[in-house]
């Protein structure tokens, strides 16, 4: 079985598949992370994110490479292990930017299909119920209000020590939304037969039980 949550940034997805995962024992897929793990290439080489065939010419000198310790995703970049380098800001605003273009995606709608083929997983991203997994036989569409997501965003950031800036952090969400959900291939919307979850009042404990619910009611 497999489960697809799409939804914007900062929608607390991450979190939410983790313990979904947990609970009905299937592998958890950070698919974000492959994006961003891209555009920490980019970025360290040099390499103009904003130049599309610069990006897609430099595709081919990436391997990535998904493992998990103690059930937790870690990411691998040519075989160094990148999982906390990618969690910046900057890199997650680079990562929508090189999300856009066919050759990135391309390479790891691949990566992504490939995991799911094996194992019942639960993949989350922008595009898992539209285009990477359509016969997944749980979608789920989980959103929030872009002032909700920025102060869990803001709340996360300062109990790592990180100084940040609250109205800073939802703009750079809205800018996000606004990329992804607008761009040519694969944008981020519903897929007709997802279920649409608005998270702004719910607790995670909520929208983690509404799932299994969900998911057990898909599989019998
Ligand atoms: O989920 P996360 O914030 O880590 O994703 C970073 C960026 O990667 C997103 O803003 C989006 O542009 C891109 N992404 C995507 N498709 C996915 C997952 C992430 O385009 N399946």
């Amino acid at each position: 079985m497999n489960i697809a949550i799409d939804g914007p940034a900062g929608a607390g997805k991450s979190s939410i598949a983790k313990l979904v995962a947990k609970k009905l024992s299937f592998v958890y897929i950070d698919t974000g992370a492959m994006y961003r793990t891209m555009a920490y290439y980019f970025l360290k080489h040099g390499i103009d994110i904003k130049e599309e065939k610069a990006v897609a010419e430099h595709c081919g000198e990436i391997e990535i490479r998904i493992a998990y310790e103690n059930g937790d995703q870690q990411i691998f970049l040519n075989e160094e292990n990148v999982s906390r380098e990618i969690r910046s800001e900057e890199v997650g605003n680079q990562a929508s930017v090189v999300a856009a273009y066919g050759a990135v995606r391309e390479k790891l709608v691949a990566l992504q299909r490939q995991m799911a083929a094996s194992t019942d997983v639960i993949m989350d991203g922008r595009d898992i119920g539209t285009v990477v997994l359509p016969g997944a036989e749980l979608k789920i569409y989980l959103t929030a209000s872009s002032a909700v997501r920025a102060n869990r965003r803001y709340k996360e950031l300062q109990e790592k020590g990180v100084d940040c800036d609250r109205k800073k952090i939802e703009e750079d969400i809205i800018l996000r939304d606004k990329q992804d959900m607008n761009r040519e291939i694969s944008p981020l919307k519903q897929a007709e037969d997802a279920v649409y979850l608005d998270s702004s009042d719910m607790t995670i404990d909520e929208v983690v039980q509404e799932i299994i619910t969900l998911a057990k009611g898909r599989s019998v």
